[in-house]
C-alpha cells in the first residue's frame, strides 16, 4: 500500500458488475497492522481480502449485493495455460528419462561415434560428450514433437501392448 492510500482509495469506487451499484469498496490485500484495521473499521474505506493476492482475483467488493468483482479473467486464462505447460514439462521429463535410459542401454552408433571421435581428435572423453550431443540431436523429433499416433501404434503392437517397451521402440522409430 502506498503512503497516500486514502487518496487513492477515495477515487477508486467502481461500479458493481453484478448489480450496478456504485457503493463499492476496493479490496485491500497484504499484511496490515491492527491499528490500520481498527482505523478502517471506523469508516470502511476498503475490504480486507487476506494476505495473499490471487492472480486475477477480484479487486472490489459491493456493499449492496455483497459480491466481489473486478477479477482479471485473462490472468485466469494465463494460469490455465501455465498449468498446461506444466503438464507438457512432465511429459518432456518422462521422455528425457526414457532417452537417457535408452542411451545407457544402447550400443553406440558406430558411424556417429566415429564422427564424434574424429571431431574430438581421438580424445575419448571429449568424443563421448560430442556423441551425446549428436545423440540428443538425433532424437529431437521424439523430444519436442507431438506423438505421431501411427508410429506409436506400430511401436505398441511391436511391444505387444507393453507401454514402457513401446516407448523405447517408438523412440528408436523416431530416430530413423
Ligand atoms: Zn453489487
Amino acid at each position: 500500500m502506498s503512503n497516500d492510500k486514502g487518496e487513492i482509495l477515495k477515487n477508486n469506487a467502481k461500479k458493481c458488475s453484478h448489480c450496478g451499484s456504485t457503493s463499492t469498496l476496493p479490496i485491500a490485500h497484504g499484511l496490515m497492522s491492527d491499528e490500520v484495521h481498527q482505523e478502517n473499521a471506523k469508516d470502511r474505506k476498503w475490504v480486507w481480502g487476506g494476505c495473499v493476492i490471487h492472480v486475477g482475483g477480484d479487486t472490489d467488493h459491493c456493499n449492496d449485493c455483497g459480491k466481489s468483482f473486478g477479477g482479471d479473467f485473462t490472468s485466469e486464462e494465463k494460469l490455465q495455460a501455465e498449468s498446461f505447460d506444466e503438464e507438457s514439462f512432465l511429459e518432456r521429463r518422462k521422455k528425457l528419462l526414457n532417452v537417457i535410459d535408452e542411451y545407457l542401454d544402447e550400443e553406440k552408433d558406430g558411424e556417429m561415434y566415429a564422427a564424434a571421435l574424429h571431431e574430438a581428435e581421438g580424445d575419448e572423453v571429449e568424443a563421448d560428450h560430442i556423441y551425446f550431443g549428436l545423440y540428443m540431436q538425433s532424437i529431437d523429433k521424439y523430444l519436442f514433437e507431438e506423438y505421431d499416433e501411427k508410429l506409436y501404434d506400430k511401436a505398441l503392437s511391436e511391444a505387444s501392448g507393453d507401454e514402457k517397451e513401446a516407448e523405447k521402440i517408438y523412440l528408436r522409430l523416431c530416430k530413423s
